[in-house]
């Protein structure tokens, strides 16, 4: 029950409307008896979001687009892979000392536990974006042979040089063989464009590991042509809630129960 002693916690971003979040987070509130609330804001610059954690003593927050970079300058801490990564999406602030950690590179890790491993396979990432430099960083640390593809060349060489992986073009794709792993980090398959997918169909393999970060729709048409193939597959909502589970063991101390909550999403979405 909301009272004069409720903490609050959010999320910044904008748009944010969308974002599953709030009903995962205040589920897992309500399941540990927290007496918290966690709500969703659209500040049109980030400052307006760090003064409100301030202001407001709000205990924590996540922080998506387009806030994951530009927050970093306000921080009194930052985690040192968050640095590394350059994007941060969880605020802690503790007696008004605010630090920042990324837990999308744990999540996209910890998707892959119990259905393979990751060190020494090889892993074709497509995009180079925020998401792509989080899930990047993760594979490289658990020893990835990581090989960014995307459509803006330079930026692909950029990041894999930050990586110490490789960048290829989408016309060179093809030539790569042997790839365990594919993941995609873009937006294409994403609703309403949901026949879209970011590879042709004869570069998929039955002895790859799909998985797509995009969780709108969970079975985007990448995923579907996959386990067709008889691909393994692994939809965006499981990295999503390993970033939110890892959000909430930062705030809260409590590792919450991640199959149950996507059991319930995929049942049917709570809006
Ligand atoms: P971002 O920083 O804007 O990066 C988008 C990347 O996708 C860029 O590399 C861009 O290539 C590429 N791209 C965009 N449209 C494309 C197209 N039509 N064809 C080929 N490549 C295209 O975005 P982001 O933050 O990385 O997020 C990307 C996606 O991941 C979003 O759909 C987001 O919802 C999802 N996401 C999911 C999770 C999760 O937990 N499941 C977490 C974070 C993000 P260029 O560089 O050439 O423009």
């Amino acid at each position: 029950m909301i009272d004069t002693n409720t903490t609050l916690y959010c999320i910044f971003g904008n748009p944010v409307r969308h974002s599953k979040s709030p009903f995962i987070h205040n589920a897992w509130f309500k399941e540990h008896q927290i007496n918290s609330v966690y709500l969703a804001f659209e500040p049109k610059r980030i400052e307006q979001g760090i003064n409100a954690i301030r202001q407001l003593d709000i205990q924590g927050a996540s922080i998506t687009i387009p806030f994951k970079t530009q927050i970093i300058p306000y921080l009194d801490k930052i985690d040192p892979d968050a640095a590394k990564i350059g994007a941060v999406n969880t605020i802690v602030n503790k007696n008004g000392k605010l630090s920042g950690y990324n837990t999308d590179s744990s999540a996209a890790v910890r998707s892959f536990k119990g259905i393979i491993e990751l060190p020494d396979k090889t892993i074709c990432i497509l995009g180079a974006g925020g998401a792509a430099q989080a899930v990047a960083f993760g594979m490289v640390k658990k020893n990835g042979d990581v090989i960014i593809v995307n459509r803006n060349q330079t930026k692909a060489e950029q990041l894999a040089q930050s990586i110490t992986g490789r960048a290829i073009s989408y016309q060179d794709l093809e030539q790569i063989k042997s790839i365990d792993i594919l993941i995609n980090t873009t937006p294409v398959g994403m609703f309403p464009d949901i026949q879209d997918s970011p590879v042709p169909d004869d570069f998929l393999s039955p002895d790859m590991a799909v998985m797509d970060i995009v969780y709108n729709p969970l079975e985007t048409q990448l995923l579907s042509r996959a386990r067709k193939k008889g691909c393994l597959t692994i939809d965006g909502l499981s990295m999503f809630l390993h970033q939110a589970a890892e959000q909430f063991r930062i705030w809260t101390g409590i590792t919450p129960d991640i199959e149950s909550m996507h059991r319930t999403i995929t049942n049917g979405d709570p809006h």
